[in-house]
C-alpha cells in the first residue's frame, strides 16, 4: 500500500497563518514589523532562488524582509562589516547569511561569518552559543530544518516516544541537530554517515527513518522497514535526463518538465520506498517549505526575546 503523504506544503502554511497575528501583535507593540535581514554574497543561482522564497514568505507572514548583496568578489572584511553592523542595528532582529558563501572566501572564512553572528539575532541556529543551548535542551533559536521536522512530526500525530530513530547524515545543519531533537522527544536515536558499515541493514531497524545526505534516490527500499515513517530532507537537482528517467520511468511528468528545461530535483530517497513506507515526504513539497516556516517563527521568537 502507498505510503501516507506528509504535505509539507499545507504544515508549512498552517504554521505561517498561525504567525501572522502574532507578528501584528508585536507589530502593533513595538511600532514595527519583526526584521528579517538576508545577506546574500555572490549569485549562485540556487541561493537568489531561496533568498527569493524566504523574502516573498516573509513579507506574507508581515515581516520585514531586507535583503542585502554583496558581489562574489566581496572580501572577508566587507562580509563581516555587514554582519556586524547588523549586529549593532537595533532594528534589525534577525540575521541570515545565505550560504553557501562563494568558495573563494574558503570554509575558514564562512565559519567565523557565522560565529560573528549575534546569538540573539542567529535565526538560523548556527551560534555555537545557540548550538550549545541546543544540546543542552533549552534552545530559544532553533535549527529550522530540523525544527520544521519535528513539527511535522508533531501535527502529524506520529509518536516519537521510544520509537527507534535513524538519521542519514551528521551535518552541522541537519543531521546532528535533528539528533538532539529526536533525542529530546525520547526516541531512541543513531546517527549514520559515510562511515557506517552496513547502512541499510541499519536504516532498515528504524521506526523513523530522516535523511539527509544529498545523493538523489539513494535510500531504496532495502533501507526501509515495512510501514516506517521516512522524512525526507535531501534537496537534489537532476541536471542529467537519464537520471531523471532511472529515477521516475519515461512516463513521469518529472522527465516531461526536464525535457522542457525546468528545473528538477528530487530527494535522497528512491520513489519505490513510497510502497513500503507507512508514510512519507515528497521532494519537493516536504521538509522544504517547513525550513522556511521556522525561519519566519524565528525572527518572531528573536524580536520579541529581544525586546523582551
Ligand atoms: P552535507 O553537509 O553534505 O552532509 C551530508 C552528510 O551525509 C554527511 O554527514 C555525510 O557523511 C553523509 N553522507 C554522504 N554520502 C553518504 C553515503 N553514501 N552514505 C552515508 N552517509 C553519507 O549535507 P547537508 O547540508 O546536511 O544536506 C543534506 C541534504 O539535505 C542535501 O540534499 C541538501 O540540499 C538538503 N537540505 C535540505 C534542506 C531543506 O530545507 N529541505 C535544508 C538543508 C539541506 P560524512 O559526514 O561522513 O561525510
Amino acid at each position: 500500500m502507498p505510503a501516507r503523504k506528509l504535505d509539507g506544503v499545507a504544515t508549512a502554511a498552517a504554521i505561517r497563518a498561525e504567525l501572522v497575528p502574532k507578528v501584528e501583535a508585536f507589530t502593533a507593540r513595538a511600532g514595527r514589523p519583526p526584521s528579517l535581514h538576508i545577506l546574500l554574497v555572490g549569485d549562485d543561482p540556487g541561493s537568489q532562488v531561496y533568498v527569493r522564497n524566504k523574502e516573498r514568505a516573509g513579507r506574507e507572514a508581515g515581516l520585514d524582509v531586507v535583503i542585502h548583496r554583496l558581489p562574489a568578489s566581496a572580501a572577508a572584511g566587507e562580509v563581516m562589516s555587514e554582519v556586524r553592523a547588523l549586529n549593532e542595528d537595533d532594528g534589525c532582529d534577525g540575521i541570515l547569511v545565505q550560504s553557501p558563501l562563494p568558495h573563494t572566501l574558503g570554509k575558514k572564512v564562512e565559519q567565523l561569518v557565522f560565529d560573528l553572528i549575534s546569538p540573539a539575532k542567529d535565526v538560523d541556529c548556527f551560534h555555537p552559543e545557540n548550538v550549545g543551548r541546543l544540546a543542552q535542551g533549552r534552545a530559544i533559536l532553533g535549527p529550522c530544518t530540523p525544527s520544521g521536522v519535528i513539527e511535522l512530526l508533531v501535527r502529524e500525530q506520529i509518536q516519537t516516544v521510544g520509537k527507534l530513530a535513524v538519521v542519514l547524515g551528521r551535518s552541522e545543519i541537519v543531521g546532528k541537530p535533528m539528533a538532539l531533537l529526536l533525542l529530546q522527544r525520547d526516541a531512541t536515536v543513531t546517527i549514520c554517515h559515510s562511515k557506517t558499515k552496513d547502512l541499510a541493514a541499519t536504516a532498515k531497524e528504524a521506526d523513523i527513518l530522516v535523511a539527509a545526505i544529498g545523493r538523489p534516490g539513494f535510500v531504496t527500499p532495502e533501507f526501509v522497514k515495512p510501514g516506517a515513517v521516512v522524512i525526507d530532507v535531501g534537496i537534489n537537482p537532476l541536471p542529467d535526463r537519464d537520471q531523471v528517467v532511472g529515477l521516475f520511468g519515461e512516463a513521469s511528468p518529472r522527465v516531461a518538465a526536464f525535457d522542457a528545461k525546468k528545473p528538477v530535483i528530487t530527494g535522497d530517497v528512491h520513489p519505490a520506498v513510497a510502497e513500503i513506507a507507512g508514510a512519507l515526504t515528497p521532494v519537493p513539497g516536504g521538509v522544504g517549505p517547513l525550513t522556511i516556516a521556522m525561519l519566519l517563527k524565528n525572527t518572531l521568537t528573536a524580536a520579541e526575546t529581544r525586546r523582551g
